[in-house]
């Protein structure tokens, strides 16, 4: 039987940034909507406000005036809180503060009916400490929408300890019928995505207070390199340090100060400083019109020699689209049987151009007695306009030229960065696998579900999971045990169930990565 949610009345209670949108996206699947703010103004404001917003994308044929006119009407604005009496479900989005939070649904239980279901659309506080102040707590669950809502496909249902499977269900089923696509976790810090984002932007904060390079060449790493849609220093920018830094605050703290959250202080001092990112005009880089951007730091077109002999070797199933792009360009590979297992790695002449595995090229080149260079990791080699590279500095000039020549011979720019261990887009998704297994070994959300969150909610190229999959769990465990080796903090300790994946103990269910 149908859920009574899909036909029934929403109530939604807080009017600002989220609660409109979470307004519109109810209405738009035909539910009455009663909204509800504290401050009467902010409701007939933010009304006025997606009328107009809605009115423009008639005018200019993106959407159907009739049904836009009708989703309007079918929101309307409560001046007291018992218009909700008859609500089957209340959505709260007003200020993240717990005990207002728990306030809130106090008042509600004593107004609405025994079978309406409550949801927070909090993004960090405990779904089971708001829901302690029910007498029912079985029937609160956390709804959290990513900004804006009605664009956002992605909605996090989170279960808080006493939270029942019909809510569950219910939640989920109705996030299908409003076009959404749901993922189930249970209420932690950070709930999915916010916990397992955190990494992508710490390791660049902390290649950048490392002073490995400049703003912009280390957003080109991950962005034009790498396949992220933005690098993290422009998207901390654009969601604003002062969000961005009290998010990593709010997980470092609720995790025990764990090192894998530690706060970054340069963001902290650009908070301190006001430098805010894109709404005060000064993050990390400046937004003003007579300021021209600085771009990426690029190396120089090489005109020396091309190597002589090139050859590839070891398992590049690891990077399929690489293995595609050396064979387009006439490089055949050559799969040794006694080196199946090891990360794909070509001879330019007498230098080694290998995947970074989180040791420095120097240390290499020295194991190896040869010259190394080692490159970064991409979701897409074929694709990405761009290649990062570091060398050892044994190297002679010549030998890196040469690498850096046949690189831009394959259609790359590249960014050479100093010897730096794991470059920047490998250290960072091996940080994103170890946290997804985190999360999934502790049984927070399954892992299909913890790749969906990061495909939807932050637009990551691939999931971590499947990513990680697909390069092989053995290279992620080693990247890490480099790292946890070369930092000697606890920051990169390998999650247990990487171990496991590595040691081939386990197997994990992915989709394909992209
Ligand atoms: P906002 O400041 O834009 O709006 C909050 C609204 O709630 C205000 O209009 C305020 O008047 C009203 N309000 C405050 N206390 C109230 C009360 N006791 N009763 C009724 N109304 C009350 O905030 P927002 O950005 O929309 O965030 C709302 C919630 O959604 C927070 O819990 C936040 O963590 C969460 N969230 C925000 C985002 C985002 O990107 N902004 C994304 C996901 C989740």
């Amino acid at each position: 039987m149908p859920s009574p949610l899909l036909q029934g009345s929403v109530g939604v209670i807080g009017a600002g940034t989220m609660g409109i949108g979470i307004a519109q996206v109810a209405a738009s699947a035909g539910h009455d909507v009663m909204l509800f703010d504290v401050n009467a103004e902010a409701s007939s404001r933010a009304l006025s406000a997606l009328h107009q917003r809605l009115q423009q994308r008639v005018d200019a044929g993106k959407a159907d005036a009739d049904f836009t006119q009708q989703l309007l009407a079918r929101i309307q604005i409560a001046t007291a809180l018992t218009e909700l009496a008859s609500c089957t479900l209340v959505i709260e989005a007003i200020a993240e503060r717990l005990e207002i939070k728990q306030s809130l649904f106090r008042d509600l239980e004593a107004i609405c009916s025994p079978q309406t279901l409550f949801a927070s659309n909090t993004s960090s506080l405990s779904i089971t400490a708001i829901a302690s102040a029910l007498k029912h707590p079985q029937r609160m669950a956390g709804l959290h929408f990513f900004n804006p809502a009605p664009v956002m496909k992605l909605v996090e249902i989170v279960r808080g300890l006493e939270t029942d499977a019909d809510t569950l269900n219910a939640l989920r089923e109705l996030a299908v019928a409003w076009k959404k696509q749901p993922v189930v976790c249970r209420s932690t810090p950070g709930f999915i995505v916010n916990r397992v984002a955190r990494p992508f932007y710490a390791e660049t904060l902390r290649a950048l207070e490392e002073q490995i390079a400049t703003p912009a060449t280390l957003d080109a790493v991950l962005r034009d390199a790498g396949g992220f849609a933005m690098g993290p220093l422009q998207l901390t920018d654009l969601i604003g340090h002062d969000v961005n830094y009290a998010v990593t605050e709010s997980v470092f703290y609720a995790f025990g100060s764990d090192p894998r959250f530690q706060p970054s202080l340069v963001q902290k001092e650009l908070v301190e400083a006001g430098h805010l990112g894109r709404k005060s005009g000064r993050g990390f880089y400046r937004y003003r019109s007579d300021i021209q951007p600085v771009p990426p730091e690029f190396a120089p077109t090489e005109t020396g020699a091309m190597p002589q002999r090139i050859s590839a070797h070891g398992r590049w199933s690891a990077l399929p689209e690489f293995a595609a792009l050396l064979q387009q360009n006439g490089i055949a590979i050559e799969e040794l049987k006694e080196s199946t297992e090891s990360s794909p790695f070509l001879r330019l002449d007498e230098v080694t151009l290998m995947l970074t595995n989180g040791k420095l090229s120097s240390q290499v080149a020295a194991e190896t007695r040869t010259p190394v260079v080692q490159f970064d990791l991409s979701v897409n080699h074929q694709q990405a306009s761009a290649i990062a590279i570091s060398a050892a500095s044994c190297n002679s000039a010549a030998q890196t030229a040469l690498v850096i020549r046949f690189l831009q011979s394959l259609g790359k720019n590249v960014i050479v960065l100093p010897d730096y261990p794991a470059l920047l887009t490998l250290r960072t998704v091996a940080m994103l696998c170890n946290e997804a297994l985190d999360v999934v070994n502790k049984g927070i959300a399954s892992a299909k579900d913890t790749d969906l969150a990061m495909r939807l909610g932050v637009n990551y190229p691939a999931g971590p999971l499947a990513w990680g999959n697909q390069l092989g769990w053995q290279h992620i465990l080693t990247t890490l045990e480099n790292l946890n080796h070369f930092y000697a903090d606890t920051r990169y300790r390998p999650a247990p169930l990487l171990r496991q994946l590595a040691a081939g103990y386990v197997s994990l269910a992915t989709q394909e990565p992209h």
